[in-house]
């Protein structure tokens, strides 16, 4: 009987002190895992990627180009990249 005591007593402190130390344990996981860093991590791989998939091909010598830099020509009707004005010239001129 007093061995059974003594097992209830053992297991009302084991979880007693579970219940005490759960939150603690919640709080350090979270400590050694934020979230907010690799979530940063993802946001900027994710905002660089678009970026380069909207680089346009120079037709002529194939540079790659950012539409915010590239010399832009309406060639029938459709928007051209260059990397140069001299790329453009060489272009319409073969056209
Ligand atoms: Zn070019």
């Amino acid at each position: 009987m007093r061995f059974l005591l003594g097992l209830i007593a053992i297991l009302a402190a084991f979880i007693l002190l579970r219940s005490l130390l759960e939150p603690v344990v919640k709080a350090v996981v979270a400590l050694l895992t934020p979230p907010a860093a690799t979530h940063t991590a993802a946001g900027v791989r994710s905002g660089s990627a678009p970026r380069a998939s909207e680089l346009k091909k120079d037709p002529v010598c194939g540079t790659f180009v950012a539409p915010e830099l590239a010399v832009t020509q309406e060639i029938r009707g459709q928007i051209m990249h260059f990397c140069s004005p001299k790329c453009r010239d060489e272009y319409s001129r073969r056209a």
